[in-house]
């Protein structure tokens, strides 16, 4: 069993982004600026966010956190969205999900630019990418596809599962592993929570990426031997015992699942960091791209 470890992964990842900031900063060239946009105070939405600030100032970009209090109206955040999709000196900016009731999310997605939509959220962008175009990768499928290829694993002519069709997560991720790519050319089903009979879909894929949010939902025995298997649940299970209340867990019991897997993602350690990577890697074309390259 080989461990896709996304935090090694997405570590030489943001050495080799480094590495380009810092040939930027020698040629007298803007660096990336990446901007996040918190709404509320959400105990996991401010670590999120808290990773992605970290990461950019790792990295040498700049960054800019912009917290709104939860009594934020729709207009205001748009508002907020108009300055930084005018603000020349943002390169790339985010909304962190979830938002407050009172706010329509897809009003909010539509409205940022999508030259700065580096979370790939945009409808624009997930147009450009369903067609083979060039776009904003979402982060997390985006992070999934490097683990992928650099681990080299096999993906073409298999037949990948996707459990979860979130705009965000699955359904994106369904359609990358069909395309002709490198960490692509799969055989894709899409599996949700209207599908019967799970387990044989499960016990027949070379290739499992689980993302619905269900603590531990894939077992030893919904597997077959040799199953490489992408974990992305992130569920923060309360735990009396952990200083902080609570463990995360991914969707997949890592334990047993890892004993039939031939491949397969840690959680945490595994696709979570990846996303951070691959947020910081859309920031930097971004850039690029402003700079008309
Ligand atoms: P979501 O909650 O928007 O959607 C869950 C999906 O799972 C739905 O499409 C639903 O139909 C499907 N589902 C629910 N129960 C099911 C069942 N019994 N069988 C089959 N399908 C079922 O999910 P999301 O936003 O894609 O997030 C999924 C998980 O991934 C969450 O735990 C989330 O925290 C995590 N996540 C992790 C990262 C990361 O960076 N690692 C990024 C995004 C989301």
């Amino acid at each position: 069993m080989t461990l896709l470890d996304g935090r090694k992964v997405s570590n030489d990842i943001k050495n080799e982004i480094a590495a380009h900031v810092q040939q930027m900063k020698e040629r007298g060239e803007k660096v990336p600026h990446l901007a996040a946009v918190l709404v509320g105070d959400d105990g996991a939405s401010l670590t999120y966010v808290g990773s992605k600030v970290k990461a950019c100032e790792r990295v040498g970009f700049e960054s800019t956190l912009i917290r709104l209090p939860n009594t934020t109206t729709e207009s205001e955040l748009l508002d907020k969205i108009r300055e930084l999709n005018e603000d020349d000196a943002i390169d790339g900016f985010i909304v962190q999900l979830p938002l407050p009731k009172q706010i329509d999310e897809q009003k909010v997605l539509m409205a940022v630019d999508p030259r700065k939509d580096v979370d790939g959220f945009h409808p624009e962008n997930f147009g450009k990418i369903a067609l083979d175009m060039e776009g904003f990768i979402p982060a997390t499928p985006f992070g999934i596809l490097q683990l992928l290829e650099r681990f080299q694993v096999e993906t073409k002519g298999k037949h990948t599962l996707v459990i979860g069709r979130s705009h965000i997560v699955g359904r994106p991720m369904s359609i990358l592993m069909s395309q002709k790519r490198k960490a692509g050319n799969s055989t894709v089903t899409i599996a949700h929570s209207h599908t019967e009979n799970l387990a044989e879909f499960t016990k027949k894929a070379d290739i499992i990426i689980a993302a619905l949010g269900i603590p531990e939902f894939l077992t030893e025995a919904m597997v077959k031997e040799g199953v490489v298997v992408i974990d992305v649940g992130i569920t923060r299970v309360p735990d009396a015992s952990h200083p902080k209340g609570y463990v995360i867990k991914g969707d997949v019991d890592f334990e047993n699942v890892s004993k039939k897997a031939s491949f397969i993602t840690p959680v945490p350690g595994g696709v979570g960091p990846m996303t951070i990577a691959m947020l910081l890697q859309n920031t930097l074309l971004a850039r690029k791209q402003r700079m008309g390259h």
